[in-house]
């Protein structure tokens, strides 16, 4: 070895945590940084997966392992392409892998995307989670609002959006947020999966667990048929659905849910403002169906946003190799698509680890300083792990009672925080 080798990845979510626990245990002696935009670690486990799923986010304290005992270093509050550039990392690093997910919302495809009330599932799942770069206030949903998308996502946020504020204790809910829901909460909601039951790319156990919810009425107006042969999920999906069609809330219905299987969306209709959802069965495109709504979330995936970061989105989803270029590689949802779960990053992480440690010879003729290469002003901004403790310490007793923590949605407030500059007087700054 001619330097020792510096790695830089860029992404602290999933995949950048799981391709550091790689390369820590290919690469004992490396020097390993991972970069983030946010002054907090772990992408989507805290500002995706649903404030009341604390049981998926406590993979958190598995990742945060990794800064307090494998001598990984967190650079958070560093955005390479605003703070630093690609080719600055790709100069003073050995390695770079990108890790930075996907961060804009599918469109649709459909006529009608551009009405003011057709907002995207990914904007709602950010506010929510009390996201600092989403502070665009709470869209105005109205009595009847359409889903279209049949996977997790859709049914995450048709979740949030059927539950009482005293369905979400112990969650990291961002209060007012919901509040400002629960203000005018649906009455009726429209979930539109293009896909059959028997394909839907819905998780039964979360359907099911829709059915722990009081006050909801669910309805599917197509018969509930599963293809002879379907796997076991399609069954089980199935039974989900039968299971939520038993309950009956009585007089005490607040809303009430229709599921459509198989029905692919045509248009979004409306004179300057959403009127109603025209869909085309799937199986029969005679079949058609027009749903009044006053809004429509769209949950059809993730992609680049429209800023095409580095140019990447050039570049279709490869399963194949994680190889972009000398020293540059890519894992996680930036290689393969907003597809799969947490889990699913680790099979994709340790295939990347795997190539850099085939090719590393040829990668580490030159010396490279790593992170001690970095203008010391990007140095100076960066929030690092203990500075960040400092904000899940702050966030953790800001908590209400019955609340698990209280994010603060403010990312200057964050990083004011993590940097110990905060005045006490304004120590509500941000925080909502
Ligand atoms: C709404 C939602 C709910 C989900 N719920 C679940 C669930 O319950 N269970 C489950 O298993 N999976 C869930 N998933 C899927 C899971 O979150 C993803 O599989 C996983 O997060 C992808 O990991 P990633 O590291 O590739 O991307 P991300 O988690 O998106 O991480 C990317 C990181 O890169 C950073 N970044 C981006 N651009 C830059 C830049 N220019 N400079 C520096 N840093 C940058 C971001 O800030 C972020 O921290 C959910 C996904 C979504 C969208």
């Amino acid at each position: 070895m001619d330097t020792p080798l510096s790695i830089a990845v860029i992404g602290s979510g999933p995949s950048g945590c799981y391709i550091a626990q790689s390369l820590r245990r290919s690469f004992p002696q490396s020097e390993i940084t991972i970069y983030d935009r946010l002054a907090s670690p772990f992408g989507l486990v805290r500002y995706g997966v649903a404030p009341d799923h604390q049981s998926t986010k406590s993979i958190q304290s598995q990742f945060a392992r990794l800064f307090e005992r494998e001598n990984v270093r967190f650079a958070g509050n560093i955005e390479v392409g605003r703070d630093i550039s690609l080719d600055q990392l790709r100069n003073t690093h050995h390695i770079v892998v990108l890790a930075a997910g996907l961060p804009g919302d599918r469109p649709v495809g459909v006529p009608g995307e551009d009405l003011p009330e057709v907002y995207r599932a990914g904007r709602l799942t950010r506010l929510f989670n009390a996201h600092p770069l989403e502070q665009t206030g709470v869209p105005k949903l109205g009595k009847s609002v359409a889903i279209i998308g049949g996977g997790n996502v859709s049914i995450d946020v048709l979740r949030m959006l059927i539950k009482q504020p005293e369905d979400f204790v112990n969650s990291d809910i961002d209060d007012a947020v919901l509040a400002d829901y629960v203000r005018a909460p649906a009455g009726r909601i429209d979930l539109i999966c293009r896909s059959t039951i028997t394909n839907a790319p819905s998780d039964p156990v979360m359907l099911a667990e829709l059915g722990r919810i009081q006050g909801v009425r669910f309805s599917c107006p197509d018969p509930i048929e599963v293809a002879e042969g379907a796997p076991r999920t399609a069954l089980a999906r199935a039974k989900a659905v039968e299971g939520l069609l038993a309950i009956d809330p009585g007089t005490e219905t607040r809303v009430e849910v229709a599921l459509h299987f198989g029905w692919a969306p045509v248009s979004i209709n409306g004179d300057g403002h959403v009127r109603n959802v025209e869909l085309r069965s799937v199986n029969d495109d005679r079949r058609n169906l027009h749903l009044d709504a006053d809004s429509v979330v769209t949950a059809v995936g993730f992609d680049f946003d429209d800023g095409d970061w580095h140019g990447l989105g050039a570049l279709k989803a490869n399963l194949e190799s994680g190889a972009m270029d000398h020293g540059l590689y890519r894992t996680g949802w930036i290689k393969r698509g907003s597809r799969g779960t947490i889990a699913e990053n680790r099979s994709c992480a340790k295939a990347v680890a795997e190539e850099i440690v085939a090719s590393v010879d040829a990668l580490q003729r030159q010396t490279k300083p790593g992170y001690g290469g970095l203008p010391d002003e990007v140095r100076a901004r960066a929030v690092d792990y203990s500075a960040w403790k400092r904000v899940d310490a702050a966030e953790t007793e800001a908590a209400p009672g019955d609340r698990s923590r209280r994010k603060f949605p403010s990312h200057e407030h964050m990083v004011a925080i993590a940097h110990n500059k905060l005045v006490q007087t304004s120590a509500g700054t941000g925080a909502n």
